[in-house]
Formats: C-alpha cells, structure tokens, sequence
C-alpha cells in the first residue's frame, strides 16, 4: 500500500468511526430503555398496592360492621322475648331477675351499637382516603404514560437516526480495504465502540497514555497500520 494509499484509508477509517461512534452511543442509549420502561412500571404498581390495601381495610371494616350489626339484631330480639315474657312471671324475685336480663341484653346492644358506628366512622375516613389515593394515582398514571410515551418517542428517534448512520456507513465502506476494515470492526467490538484514535499532545485520545516520539514517527511514515501499545486502537495524527 502506498503512502497516499494507507493515509486516505485512515481517513476513511476516521470518517467511518464519526458514524459509529453515533450508532455506538444510540444503540447503547436504547438498549437502556426497556429498563427504564420496566422500572417505571414497577414504581407504578408498587403505587398501586397502597390502593389495594386500602380496599382491603375498608371490605375488612364493613364485614366486621355487618356482624355486628347481626349480632344486634340478635340481642335485640333476645330483649324483645324477654319483654314479653316479662308479664307471664309468677313470682316478684322472677320478675326482678328477668328484669335484670333485659337491662343487661339493652346494656349489650347499646355497646354494639357504639361499636357499628366506630366501623360507620373507620369505613368513611377509609373511603375518604380511597378516594384522595385514586386522585392520586391518576395523577401518577398520566405522568407514568407521558414518560413512556416521551421514551418511545425517543426510540423511535433513535431508530431514524440509526438508519440514516448505517445508510451513511454503506457508503464509507467501500472505499476501505478489506482487511482494514475487519481489523478497524475486531477492535470497535473489543474496545467500547471506539477503535481509531487521535494521537494529540503524545497521547493516545482512547486510553490517554503516553505516545513515545519513535511510535508518533511511525504513524507519520503511512507505512502499515500503527495500534496503541496501551490500547490496541488505531493511532492516527492530524497534520
Ligand atoms: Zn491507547
């Protein structure tokens, strides 16, 4: 390979690598978002729970409210009985002892009676907060859709663009030698996407070690391909 020859490769190289170093930056940049879906989405539902929770509590209220409305209904009957009984009694220590029974069913119920409207409360300030959380979680919902909707915009961006980078690397590529170019991809694979490097100040622009003057003379003298030492990526100077 002449002179001119390996030195308008490396321009080639060079102006493939601008392209690639877009495509390696997108493609990492979409790969991320899937995750960033997902984790969002588990930041929802987790949201979500509370909601359930609070159903919960408040199904649990009303059943304990409806027994203890049964149970009332019971000693209110048990009282209604004995009322009527009451008047059938023979002797006055009967009476006073069924009399007795009856305070003490009309004692039960009016407990109970405090007890259901405890649960009446309990379940309003429940429903109170149902209702605040499913406020909030629309709220949460319309954020969680318009982030996903921006992500799948920006995906959808990313691909566009990706297009366009590979149409432009089709047409980069045929001007490089073969073998070059398998070398210049072995290293973009192994090496972070980046595999032709800039040697400014004497140093490598991919890995920032020193560059020794006899390694900078090489690369001046086009002869073959020079790599980092350090690094293994392509060296290449701006003249
Ligand atoms: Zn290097």
């Amino acid at each position: 390979m002449t002179t001119v020859d390996l030195k308008s490769q490396l321009t080639g190289l060079v102006k493939l690598q601008t392209v690639d170093t877009e495509i390696y930056a997108l493609r990492s940049e979409k790969e991320s978002k899937p995750e960033q879906i997902k984790a969002m989405e588990a930041a929802f539902e987790e949201k979500k729970q509370h909601m359930a929770t609070l159903e919960k509590s408040l199904l649990d209220l009303q059943k304990q409210r409806k027994d203890r409305e049964l149970e009332l209904g019971s000693k209110e009957e048990v009282a209604k009985k004995l009322q009527t009984q009451l008047y059938s009694l023979k002797t006055n220590k009967e009476y006073q002892a069924m009399l007795q029974q009856i305070q003490d069913a009309k004692a039960d119920t009016s407990i109970i009676e405090d007890k259901i409207l405890e649960l009446f409360e309990s379940g309003d300030k429940v429903k109170n907060e149902i209702d605040q959380e499913k406020r909030r979680l629309q709220e949460e919902e319309k954020i969680f859709l318009e982030q996903k909707k921006k992500i799948e915009d920006r995906i959808k961006e990313i691909d566009d663009r990706l297009a366009q980078l590979e149409a432009q690397r089709k047409q980069i590529i045929p001007d490089i030698e073969l073998k070059m170019l398998a070398q210049y991809e072995r290293i973009l694979l192994s090496r972070d996407g980046l595999a032709i490097v800039l040697v400014k100040d004497s140093s490598c622009k991919g890995c920032n070690m020193f560059v020794p003057p006899q390694v900078i003379n090489l690369i001046k003298m086009y002869e073959r391909i020079i790599t980092c030492e350090v690094c293994n990526r392509i060296l290449y100077i701006e003249e």
